[in-house]
């Protein structure tokens, strides 16, 4: 049986399955998801191979990370045969990167997922907070976290690409271990592409999120709540209807983009059902062995060209 590639995560010693489980939709955030889809999810996900989970406080007000958690402890997973990452600073009720909110925050994270510590800890979206108090302040309160033993390493999220050279040309070394981007290497937006020469400089491992643009390339369509303006949303929904048109999956081919870059250690899709692990997995085997549909690409890639990297402000003006 081929069996999904794991790829070193910077300089973490940390090999995660080039494929992660984004557990955002087990908070409920793209729709109702019941606990037993989600344990079946999770636990066809570890059966194929997937041992990268990330999660947040944030996603579904803790939900996600109780819902993981309780799916862990039932699947009774042997620690050291995954990777757990959660979040910290962004919460249902705002965002709050002091030192006293997130050490406070990382106690409350390990009991909802019944565990001993995360492999990995991250300032949720910094754009949204002080990225001098995330340099000065949120940082080393996570090296404390480190040294508790609490987290092994510590990684930063969010939307707008220079809040990582920001943070990390001022940070001092090795203080980061790693960067989470979302929306922003998926067809549609490969604007991390250029990002990735600096950040192999600095050591930095990369998790690169949401391959189908929350949503966008899906057959089922973004949730309300998605911030891309109606013109992206329309070409997105044009290439779902070419792909529809050809008897293909446009999730498939957006997945297998994603996952062609070997600088990026893994990519994080949102799965809320053994049906999404099952062909999210079988993309990526099928990647592998051979290659992705060209002209389908080529395609998609004509149909999204009026809006590559057409993206939406997040965050507050620094400075
Ligand atoms: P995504 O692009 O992975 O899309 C998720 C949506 O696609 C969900 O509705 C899911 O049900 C659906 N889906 C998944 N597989 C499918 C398939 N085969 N066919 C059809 N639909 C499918 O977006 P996401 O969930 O936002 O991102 C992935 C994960 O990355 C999140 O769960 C989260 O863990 C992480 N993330 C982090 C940040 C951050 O830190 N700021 C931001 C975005 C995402």
């Amino acid at each position: 049986m081929a069996i999904l590639e794991r790829r070193e995560l910077g300089n973490t010693g940390l090999k995660v399955s080039c494929l992660g489980f984004g557990a955002s939709p087990l908070g409920n955030v793209f729709g109702h998801v019941s606990h037993a889809d989600a344990l079946a999810a999770v636990r066809l996900a570890l059966q194929l191979g997937i041992n990268f989970f990330d999660t947040s406080p944030y996603y579904g007000g803790t939900v996600s990370e109780t819902v993981l958690g309780n799916c862990l402890h039932e699947l009774n997973v042997p620690r050291e045969d995954i990777v757990v990452s959660t979040k910290c600073g962004r919460y249902m009720d705002g965002f709050d990167f002091s030192a006293e909110r997130v050490t406070r925050s990382i106690d409350e994270s390990l009991a909802r997922l019944k565990l001993d510590y995360v492999d990995i800890l991250h300032c949720h979206d910094i754009e949204f907070g002080s990225l001098d108090q995330i340099v000065n302040e949120t940082i080393p309160a996570l090296q404390k976290i480190k040294a508790a033993g609490k987290a092994r390493f510590i990684g930063i999220t969010g939307l707008p690409l220079g809040i990582f050279t920001y943070v990390l040309d001022r940070a001092p070394p090795g203080s980061v271990d790693v960067i989470l981007s979302y929306c922003h290497y998926s067809i549609n937006d490969s604007a991390l592409l250029d990002l990735l020469p600096y950040l192999k400089s600095k050591g930095v491992g990369v998790i690169s999120a949401s391959p189908l643009a929350m949503g966008l390339l899906t057959d089922n369509g973004p949730p309300e709540w998605h911030p891309a303006s109606s013109e992206l949303k329309s070409a997105c929904r044009a290439t779902v209807a070419h792909c529809k048109k050809k008897g293909k999956n446009i999730s498939k081919i957006a997945l297998q983009y994603s996952l062609m870059n070997k600088e990026i250690s893994t990519v994080l899709v949102g799965m809320n059902s053994p049906k999404q692990v099952e062909e999210n997995v079988a993309a990526a085997l099928e990647l592998s062995s051979l290659g992705i549909d060209e002209d389908l690409l080529h395609e998609v890639e004509a149909i999204l060209e009026p809006v590559k990297t057409q993206t939406w402000p997040s965050g507050i003006q620094q400075g």
